[in-house]
Protein backbone atom coordinates (compact mmCIF):
# COMPACT_ATOMS: atom_id res chain seq x y z
CA UNK A 1 0.00 0.00 0.00
CA UNK A 2 1.33 3.30 -0.85
CA UNK A 3 1.84 5.42 1.89
CA UNK A 4 -0.52 8.54 2.02
CA UNK A 5 -0.06 12.21 1.09
CA UNK A 6 0.47 13.72 4.48
CA UNK A 7 0.29 17.55 5.24
CA UNK A 8 -0.01 19.29 8.36
CA UNK A 9 -2.47 21.85 8.22
CA UNK A 10 -1.98 23.34 11.69
CA UNK A 11 1.78 23.55 12.65
CA UNK A 12 3.86 27.08 14.53
CA UNK A 13 7.21 27.11 14.17
CA UNK A 14 9.42 29.93 15.88
CA UNK A 15 12.46 31.84 15.12
CA UNK A 16 14.54 30.04 18.02
CA UNK A 17 14.28 27.31 20.58
CA UNK A 18 14.29 29.25 23.34
CA UNK A 19 10.89 31.43 22.07
CA UNK A 20 9.19 27.85 21.47
CA UNK A 21 9.63 26.58 24.88
CA UNK A 22 8.42 29.74 26.57
CA UNK A 23 5.54 30.05 24.18
CA UNK A 24 4.91 26.57 25.51
CA UNK A 25 5.21 27.25 29.34
CA UNK A 26 2.60 29.93 29.17
CA UNK A 27 0.15 28.87 27.21
CA UNK A 28 -2.31 26.66 29.38
CA UNK A 29 -4.07 23.87 28.25
CA UNK A 30 -7.25 23.34 30.32
CA UNK A 31 -10.68 22.93 28.39
CA UNK A 32 -10.39 19.57 27.91
CA UNK A 33 -10.56 18.83 31.39
CA UNK A 34 -8.59 16.04 33.16
CA UNK A 35 -6.68 13.56 31.84
CA UNK A 36 -3.63 11.05 33.09
CA UNK A 37 -1.57 10.81 29.97
CA UNK A 38 -1.72 13.45 27.59
CA UNK A 39 1.27 12.93 24.55
CA UNK A 40 3.85 15.59 24.77
CA UNK A 41 5.46 16.82 21.35
CA UNK A 42 9.47 15.53 21.50
CA UNK A 43 10.18 18.81 19.69
CA UNK A 44 11.35 22.48 21.22
CA UNK A 45 9.66 24.12 17.96
CA UNK A 46 12.27 26.67 15.61
CA UNK A 47 12.58 25.84 12.34
CA UNK A 48 15.30 23.10 12.38
CA UNK A 49 12.78 21.18 14.48
CA UNK A 50 9.95 21.82 12.46
CA UNK A 51 11.74 20.24 9.33
CA UNK A 52 13.25 17.30 11.20
CA UNK A 53 9.42 16.39 12.49
CA UNK A 54 7.95 16.68 8.85
CA UNK A 55 10.51 14.73 7.68
CA UNK A 56 10.16 11.94 10.45
CA UNK A 57 6.42 12.01 9.56
CA UNK A 58 6.96 11.74 6.56
CA UNK A 59 4.50 14.87 5.66
CA UNK A 60 4.84 16.91 1.98
CA UNK A 61 4.15 20.07 3.72
CA UNK A 62 2.96 21.98 6.66
CA UNK A 63 0.56 24.79 7.19
CA UNK A 64 2.86 27.23 9.05
CA UNK A 65 0.08 29.27 11.20
CA UNK A 66 1.96 32.40 12.50
CA UNK A 67 0.37 33.61 15.31
CA UNK A 68 0.58 37.01 16.66
CA UNK A 69 -0.74 38.62 19.98
CA UNK A 70 -0.22 41.67 20.90
CA UNK A 71 -0.55 40.75 24.89
CA UNK A 72 2.22 37.70 24.68
CA UNK A 73 3.70 40.03 22.13
CA UNK A 74 4.22 42.83 24.37
CA UNK A 75 5.36 40.73 27.35
CA UNK A 76 8.08 39.07 25.81
CA UNK A 77 9.58 42.42 24.52
CA UNK A 78 8.73 44.08 28.26
CA UNK A 79 10.83 41.38 29.31
CA UNK A 80 13.74 41.79 27.28
CA UNK A 81 14.48 45.10 28.29
CA UNK A 82 18.00 45.68 29.99
CA UNK A 83 17.99 45.51 34.06
CA UNK A 84 18.64 48.66 36.02
CA UNK A 85 16.49 51.20 34.13
CA UNK A 86 14.70 53.76 36.36
CA UNK A 87 10.87 53.68 36.15
CA UNK A 88 11.37 56.85 34.30
CA UNK A 89 13.28 55.03 31.25
CA UNK A 90 11.51 52.21 31.50
CA UNK A 91 7.94 53.65 31.17
CA UNK A 92 9.50 55.45 28.09
CA UNK A 93 10.64 52.09 26.79
CA UNK A 94 7.25 50.49 27.02
CA UNK A 95 5.93 53.17 25.53
CA UNK A 96 8.36 52.46 22.56
CA UNK A 97 7.59 49.16 22.74
CA UNK A 98 4.28 49.80 22.45
CA UNK A 99 4.66 52.28 19.66
CA UNK A 100 6.64 49.41 17.87
CA UNK A 101 3.81 46.84 17.62
CA UNK A 102 2.83 47.18 14.14
CA UNK A 103 6.31 47.24 12.80
CA UNK A 104 6.90 43.91 14.56
CA UNK A 105 3.63 42.39 13.52
CA UNK A 106 4.64 43.49 10.08
CA UNK A 107 8.63 41.44 10.89
CA UNK A 108 6.90 38.75 12.24
CA UNK A 109 4.59 38.11 9.22
CA UNK A 110 7.60 38.84 6.15
CA UNK A 111 10.09 36.46 8.43
CA UNK A 112 7.56 33.49 8.31
CA UNK A 113 7.29 34.04 4.59
CA UNK A 114 10.90 34.64 4.11
CA UNK A 115 11.02 31.15 5.91
CA UNK A 116 8.59 29.32 3.53
CA UNK A 117 10.51 30.81 0.41
CA UNK A 118 13.70 29.44 1.74
CA UNK A 119 11.74 26.06 2.48
CA UNK A 120 8.76 25.43 0.40
CA UNK A 121 7.71 22.99 3.09
CA UNK A 122 5.80 25.34 4.70
CA UNK A 123 2.98 27.05 3.58
CA UNK A 124 2.62 30.46 5.47
CA UNK A 125 -0.18 31.70 7.28
CA UNK A 126 0.31 35.27 8.59
CA UNK A 127 -1.24 37.32 11.68
CA UNK A 128 -3.97 39.75 11.78
CA UNK A 129 -4.58 41.77 14.72
CA UNK A 130 -7.33 44.77 14.14
CA UNK A 131 -5.76 45.88 17.91
CA UNK A 132 -1.98 46.11 16.25
CA UNK A 133 -2.57 48.39 13.37
CA UNK A 134 -5.45 49.96 11.55
CA UNK A 135 -7.56 47.72 9.40
CA UNK A 136 -6.88 49.60 6.00
CA UNK A 137 -3.46 49.24 6.74
CA UNK A 138 -3.68 45.68 8.07
CA UNK A 139 -5.64 45.06 5.09
CA UNK A 140 -2.66 45.89 2.46
CA UNK A 141 -0.09 44.50 4.48
CA UNK A 142 -1.89 41.41 3.84
CA UNK A 143 -2.46 42.24 0.23
CA UNK A 144 1.54 42.91 0.28
CA UNK A 145 2.41 39.39 1.46
CA UNK A 146 0.21 37.03 -0.51
CA UNK A 147 1.28 39.05 -4.19
CA UNK A 148 4.85 39.21 -2.60
CA UNK A 149 5.80 36.84 -0.06
CA UNK A 150 3.99 33.87 -0.98
CA UNK A 151 1.23 33.91 2.20
CA UNK A 152 -2.03 31.69 1.72
CA UNK A 153 -3.62 32.16 4.36
CA UNK A 154 -4.40 34.02 7.59
CA UNK A 155 -4.06 32.61 11.54
CA UNK A 156 -6.39 34.12 13.94
CA UNK A 157 -6.88 33.42 17.65
CA UNK A 158 -9.59 35.64 19.39
CA UNK A 159 -8.69 34.13 22.61
CA UNK A 160 -5.04 35.37 22.77
CA UNK A 161 -5.88 38.20 20.44
CA UNK A 162 -9.37 39.33 22.69
CA UNK A 163 -11.43 40.25 19.25
CA UNK A 164 -14.41 37.95 18.62
CA UNK A 165 -14.73 36.32 15.49
CA UNK A 166 -17.55 38.51 14.43
CA UNK A 167 -16.07 41.36 15.26
CA UNK A 168 -17.40 44.56 12.39
CA UNK A 169 -13.32 45.14 12.37
CA UNK A 170 -12.74 41.90 10.80
CA UNK A 171 -15.07 42.40 8.18
CA UNK A 172 -12.30 44.45 6.21
CA UNK A 173 -9.61 41.22 6.97
CA UNK A 174 -12.01 38.67 5.58
CA UNK A 175 -13.16 40.53 2.69
CA UNK A 176 -9.49 40.98 1.66
CA UNK A 177 -8.84 36.83 1.94
CA UNK A 178 -12.26 36.45 -0.23
CA UNK A 179 -10.68 38.38 -3.04
CA UNK A 180 -7.10 37.37 -2.48
CA UNK A 181 -7.97 33.78 -2.47
CA UNK A 182 -6.55 33.21 0.61
CA UNK A 183 -7.73 31.07 3.54
CA UNK A 184 -8.67 31.51 7.15
CA UNK A 185 -7.28 28.98 10.32
CA UNK A 186 -9.13 29.79 13.16
CA UNK A 187 -8.36 28.94 16.66
CA UNK A 188 -12.12 27.39 18.17
CA UNK A 189 -12.30 26.83 21.20
CA UNK A 190 -14.12 27.93 25.09
CA UNK A 191 -12.22 31.21 26.71
CA UNK A 192 -12.32 31.22 30.43
CA UNK A 193 -13.71 34.40 30.78
CA UNK A 194 -17.29 35.64 29.90
CA UNK A 195 -16.50 36.76 26.48
CA UNK A 196 -16.42 33.83 24.36
CA UNK A 197 -14.43 35.01 20.98
CA UNK A 198 -13.85 32.06 19.42
CA UNK A 199 -16.82 29.56 20.37
CA UNK A 200 -18.01 27.57 17.12
CA UNK A 201 -21.06 29.83 17.80
CA UNK A 202 -19.00 32.99 17.24
CA UNK A 203 -18.35 32.19 13.74
CA UNK A 204 -21.90 32.24 12.89
CA UNK A 205 -22.07 35.89 11.41
CA UNK A 206 -18.53 35.57 9.38
CA UNK A 207 -19.97 32.47 7.90
CA UNK A 208 -23.24 34.00 7.01
CA UNK A 209 -21.69 37.49 6.00
CA UNK A 210 -19.21 35.07 3.69
CA UNK A 211 -20.02 32.55 1.96
CA UNK A 212 -16.92 32.53 -0.29
CA UNK A 213 -14.18 32.46 2.77
CA UNK A 214 -12.36 29.38 3.01
CA UNK A 215 -12.96 29.13 7.07
CA UNK A 216 -11.04 26.76 9.32
CA UNK A 217 -12.28 26.13 12.68
CA UNK A 218 -9.65 24.65 14.40
CA UNK A 219 -9.32 21.79 17.08
CA UNK A 220 -12.69 20.83 16.23
CA UNK A 221 -13.88 23.66 18.46
CA UNK A 222 -12.10 21.91 21.18
CA UNK A 223 -14.05 22.00 24.55
CA UNK A 224 -16.67 23.42 22.86
CA UNK A 225 -16.80 20.19 20.37
CA UNK A 226 -20.69 20.16 21.06
CA UNK A 227 -20.91 22.92 19.43
CA UNK A 228 -19.78 22.07 16.03
CA UNK A 229 -22.46 19.95 14.66
CA UNK A 230 -24.66 22.47 14.22
CA UNK A 231 -21.92 25.27 12.64
CA UNK A 232 -21.41 21.87 10.68
CA UNK A 233 -25.00 21.48 9.46
CA UNK A 234 -25.72 25.66 8.86
CA UNK A 235 -22.45 26.45 7.20
CA UNK A 236 -21.39 23.69 4.78
CA UNK A 237 -17.97 25.89 3.87
CA UNK A 238 -17.10 25.62 6.86
CA UNK A 239 -14.37 23.49 7.36
CA UNK A 240 -12.36 21.71 10.42
CA UNK A 241 -9.03 20.61 11.54
CA UNK A 242 -8.86 18.27 14.47
CA UNK A 243 -5.32 19.39 16.20
CA UNK A 244 -5.02 19.03 19.70
CA UNK A 245 -8.40 17.71 20.53
CA UNK A 246 -7.01 14.43 19.30
CA UNK A 247 -4.57 14.45 21.92
CA UNK A 248 -6.84 14.98 24.62
CA UNK A 249 -9.66 12.62 23.74
CA UNK A 250 -10.71 10.61 26.43
CA UNK A 251 -10.20 13.83 28.63
CA UNK A 252 -13.46 14.58 31.27
CA UNK A 253 -14.35 16.99 28.99
CA UNK A 254 -13.20 15.91 25.45
CA UNK A 255 -14.85 13.56 23.30
CA UNK A 256 -13.56 9.81 22.96
CA UNK A 257 -11.94 8.31 20.13
CA UNK A 258 -15.30 6.95 19.22
CA UNK A 259 -17.27 10.14 19.57
CA UNK A 260 -14.86 11.92 17.29
CA UNK A 261 -14.51 9.60 15.01
CA UNK A 262 -18.63 9.73 14.96
CA UNK A 263 -18.90 13.37 14.90
CA UNK A 264 -16.20 13.54 11.60
CA UNK A 265 -18.23 11.08 9.92
CA UNK A 266 -21.22 13.13 10.27
CA UNK A 267 -20.15 16.55 9.51
CA UNK A 268 -18.44 14.84 6.41
CA UNK A 269 -14.30 13.70 6.70
CA UNK A 270 -13.80 15.43 3.48
CA UNK A 271 -14.34 18.98 5.78
CA UNK A 272 -11.49 17.69 8.10
CA UNK A 273 -8.16 18.15 8.00
CA UNK A 274 -5.05 16.62 10.05
CA UNK A 275 -3.55 19.51 12.44
CA UNK A 276 -0.32 19.09 14.83
CA UNK A 277 -0.23 21.91 16.50
CA UNK A 278 3.49 21.25 16.76
CA UNK A 279 5.42 21.96 18.87
CA UNK A 280 2.86 20.66 21.73
CA UNK A 281 1.92 17.92 19.60
CA UNK A 282 3.89 15.84 16.95
CA UNK A 283 2.94 15.53 13.82
CA UNK A 284 3.66 11.55 13.34
CA UNK A 285 1.66 11.05 16.64
CA UNK A 286 -1.24 13.20 14.67
CA UNK A 287 -1.15 11.21 11.43
CA UNK A 288 -0.49 7.67 12.86
CA UNK A 289 -3.89 8.82 15.48
CA UNK A 290 -5.88 9.89 12.34
CA UNK A 291 -5.23 6.73 10.58
CA UNK A 292 -6.21 4.37 13.56
CA UNK A 293 -9.71 6.05 14.31
CA UNK A 294 -12.94 3.84 14.20
CA UNK A 295 -15.74 4.20 12.24
CA UNK A 296 -13.86 5.91 9.33
CA UNK A 297 -12.82 4.56 5.93
CA UNK A 298 -9.02 4.04 4.73
CA UNK A 299 -9.96 6.38 2.28
CA UNK A 300 -11.67 8.93 4.28
CA UNK A 301 -8.66 8.79 6.85
CA UNK A 302 -5.96 9.49 4.30
CA UNK A 303 -7.87 12.34 2.45
CA UNK A 304 -7.58 13.79 6.51
CA UNK A 305 -4.32 13.14 7.04
CA UNK A 306 -2.97 15.29 3.38
CA UNK A 307 -5.44 15.03 0.22
CA UNK A 308 -8.15 17.38 1.88
CA UNK A 309 -6.02 20.48 3.24
CA UNK A 310 -4.53 20.43 -0.52
CA UNK A 311 -8.24 20.68 -2.22
CA UNK A 312 -9.23 22.79 0.83
CA UNK A 313 -6.68 25.49 1.27
CA UNK A 314 -5.81 25.69 -2.51
CA UNK A 315 -2.13 24.46 -1.78
ZN1 LIG B 1 -2.32 26.20 17.19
Amino acid sequence: MPNPLIIDCHLHMYESQDLALWEKDNYEIWEYGDKAEVHSGRFAGDVGDALKALSEAGAAKAVAVNLFGLSPARQQAIAELPEGLTPTEERREIERIDESMGDRLKSFNEWACGVAKEHPEFVPFIAADPWVLPVEEMCDHIVDQVRHGGAKGIKLHGIIQQVHMSDRRMWPIYQTCVEEGISIIAHSGPARGPDQYAEPRAFADVLKAFPDLVLVLAHLGGGAWGQIRECADAYPQAYFDCSEILAWTGGTKAPSNLELARLIKEIGPHRVMMGSDFPWYDVDYSADWVMSLPVLSQSEKEGIVGANAERILRL
